[in-house]
């Protein structure tokens, strides 16, 4: 895990990457550019339930073949931040309001990405990733047994966050932050997340931009 430690407070806010804090999926990005074989059905299989996230990106990882400097070239010239995040994420900072990023793709695209936009004092889990040009290796170190959505099990960083506060909030936006929005205090939700959890009964406030959480978040502080 990367950035400053643990810090006890009330609130803490767990908030997904690629779509949330990214405007686009960098994994996708990564893979739609250098994958050379067929990502796409792989893909598929993980979103129709066939094959599981860690399967998928096992066999994705393989197809990626560009070494680091190309692909953080890439990373840093193509992917954009979605308006408003940096200013709610140093209003946290300011107000000892714990913040945490949990990803589901590969980890070292945000890495880079964190580091390029100055935000890399934020911690972050996500897999373990290398850039390789005879295709990119993966492991998973947050991996659970019994986690039937992720590879890097969202809900265990939330059962831990949940230790040391008193509410967890999380947003995101896609399907591999299913499992986690069925347990947090309060859910903000866009796209696939949004529809899963529409589709699911549970609870959740729907956003488009991050100045409409901001304003959110403020009320409930
Ligand atoms: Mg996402
Ligand atoms: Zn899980």
């Amino acid at each position: 895990m990367g950035g400053v430690p643990f810090k006890v407070m009330d609130l803490a806010i767990l908030v997904d990457f690629d779509g949330t804090i990214a405007s686009s999926d960098a994994s996708y990005a990564v893979l739609k550019k250098f994958a050379k074989d067929d990502w796409l059905a792989v893909e598929e299989k993980a979103y129709a339930h066939e094959i599981t996230i860690l399967d998928a990106l096992k066999v994705q990882a393989t197809m990626i073949k560009v070494g680091p400097e190309e692909a953080s070239r890439f990373l840093r010239e193509t992917m954009g931040i979605r308006p408003g995040f940096r200013e709610f994420a140093e209003w946290c900072r300011e107000n000892e309001i714990y913040l945490e990023i949990c990803s589901d793709g590969f980890g070292w695209t945000i890495e880079i990405l964190l580091c390029y936009w100055n935000l890399d004092w934020i911690p972050w889990t996500s897999n373990h990733t290398v850039p390789d040009r005879n295709g990119w290796k993966i492991s998973f170190p947050y991996r659970k047994e019994d986690c039937p959505i992720n590879a890097n099990c969202k809900c265990s960083h939330f059962e831990r966050l949940k230790e040391n506060h008193g509410k967890v909030l999380f947003i995101g936006d896609g399907t591999t932050d299913e499992c986690v929005s069925k347990r947090a205090d309060l859910v903000f939700a866009r796209d696939k997340l949004l529809e899963i959890c529409i589709k699911e009964g549970t609870d959740c406030i729907p956003w488009d931009r991050w100045d409409e959480i901001f304003n959110k978040v403020k009320d409930l502080v």
